[in-house]
């Protein structure tokens, strides 16, 4: 029997902000369950040219910064903040988590899968030991919105059985093929094709199937600097205050400069909107054979199956799998409810930050239906409608916990937080960022819900 207070499913990046969320803040005990043995979450399985698409700064944990908080001296993304790789992140996890069992109130339970009721179970291959804890600790399910990726998760589509297809973590290993064939639409997939070119593929051999044309945010706008981050903001408020459709808002992002797509010619239909660097979006431009036939059925040795057609493949060809979900997009939960604390964005798309204010609030409040109140969750965007609904309604939860002076002060503070301001930060062009939101306020969330279908 382990005796916690609180027992966290989980071991990534969102169970371990809330955790350390929590202890900063109280005396509580907390044992945390993973199936994997080490922390980390879905970077333990991510391929070897990943990188968080944001800023650091952006990730992690409340009490301890990732990275150094630099910019980029050089390269092609120099002036903007550094971005963590797969392995930093990992190397972070185990940091953090180290640093929380040091505390002597964080236990950390590896190896073992929770089963529900506070019962987890061993995954090695005695299988059969388990343990469980004590009965009355509160159950914190920090997996609720665990991302789908492809070295964890099939291809969604056939593969015959005479025919490979590699997840995007062996993409390496087909460098050479007489044809790549990178599948997906996401960021995985812009990863990917973005790798290859640098590795010296010429963007000729490559035949990238996007079956939806995605829209992205320029990672230069989505920056840890006051006024950057407000500016981008503003863009947002005025462009949302004017459009009257999906497409036109979306226009007016792009012409704004917030909104990037990759071509000119085609009006994306997915919004996911992971960061993206223009020298990236250069050499993603390079590609010319898209395949837009539609999801991908089937593939065989000698072609590609599409719901609208098919495409032969040369012999020597290698197909690669960028297709996972990513984040999902179950219905969102309340936060506290009897069975579980279950950790989801709160701000729209900063997951770390979410679960940390939730460890934060539950740190501080003891009336569950309070912090429900002041914590109201948001869900991931894949459809232009659905940015739209995460963008009004994470600004209503701003507002929300906004409105207590604890919390107001502890946002303000910190780092995983983009709308952080430094202690005496000052500037006029964050001023008038800040004048041009409250001008097009009204305006912006009663069309952005609009846009949505949700209630204004
Ligand atoms: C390639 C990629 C890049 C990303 N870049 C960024 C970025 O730059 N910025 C950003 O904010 N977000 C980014 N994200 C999203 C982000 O990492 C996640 O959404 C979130 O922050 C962390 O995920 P998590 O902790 O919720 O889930 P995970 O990392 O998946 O962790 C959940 C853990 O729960 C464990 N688990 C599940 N069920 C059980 C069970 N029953 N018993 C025991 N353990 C269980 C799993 O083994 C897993 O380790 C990125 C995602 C991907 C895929």
């Amino acid at each position: 029997m382990l005796d916690a207070d609180y027992l966290v499913v989980g071991a990534g990046a969102s169970g371990l902000a809330f955790t350390d969320a929590l202890v900063s803040y109280t005396d509580a005990t907390v044992a945390i369950v993973d199936r994997r043995g080490d922390p980390g979450g879905h970077w333990c399985d991510a391929y070897p040219f990943v990188r968080l698409h944001q800023a650091s700064a952006f990730y992690g944990v409340a009490s301890m910064l990732l990275g150094g908080g630099r910019r980029q001296s050089a390269g092609p993304e120099a002036g903007l903040h550094e971005r963590a790789s797969g392995a930093e992140v990992r190397a972070y996890c185990s940091t953090v988590l180290d640093t929380l069992v040091a505390t002597g109130r964080v236990a950390y339970v590896g190896g073992y899968e929770h089963v529900g009721a506070g019962m987890m179970r061993r995954l090695d291959d005695a299988g059969a030991a388990s343990v469980r804890v004590r009965p009355g600790a509160r159950i914190v399910d920090a997996r609720f919105l665990s991302p789908t990726i492809p070295a964890t998760s099939p291809p969604p589509f056939e593969v015959a059985a005479d025919t490979t297809v590699l997840p995007v973590g062996r993409l390496d290993a087909c460098l050479d093929a007489s044809r790549l064939v990178i599948v997906g639409s996401g960021k995985t997939a812009t990863d990917a094709v973005v790798h290859a070119l640098g590795a010296g593929v010429d963007p000729g051999r490559i035949t990238w199937v996007r079956p939806r044309e995605p829209w992205m945010l320029d990672r230069a706008v989505a920056q840890p600097d006051p006024a950057v981050f407000t500016g981008m903001a503003a863009a947002v408020w005025e462009s949302a205050a004017r459009a009257r459709s999906l497409e036109e808002l979306f226009a007016r992002l792009e012409d704004a400069g917030v909104m990037l797509r990759i071509d000119r010619a085609v009006t994306p239909t997915m919004a996911k909107t992971p960061t993206l660097a223009r020298w990236e979006l250069a050499l993603l431009r390079e590609v010319e054979d898209v395949a837009r036939l539609g999801h991908l059925r089937r593939v065989e040795r000698r072609g590609l199956s599409f719901e609208d057609g098919d495409v032969p493949l040369p012999p020597g060809a290698a197909v690669v799998h960028c297709a996972a979900d990513g984040l999902p997009r179950p219905a969102p939960v309340p936060v506290w409810t009897t069975d579980a604390i279950t950790l989801q964005p709160i701000r729209a798309g900063f997951p770390c930050f979410g679960a940390a204010l939730i460890g934060y609030v539950e740190a501080t409040r003891s009336d569950d239906h309070a912090k429900n109140a002041l914590c109201p969750p948001t869900s991931y965007g894949d459809t232009r409608a659905q940015w739209a609904e995460m963008t009004v309604r994470g600004a209503r939860s701003v507002a929300a916990y906004s409105r207590e002076p604890d919390i107001r002060a502890w946002a303000r503070e910190v780092h995983l937080n983009p709308a952080r301001v430094p202690q005496g930060y000052a500037s006029r062009a964050w001023d008038e960022a800040r004048e041009r939101i409250a001008r097009a306020d009204a305006a912006a969330t009663r069309r952005l819900a609009e846009l949505a279908g949700i209630a204004p």
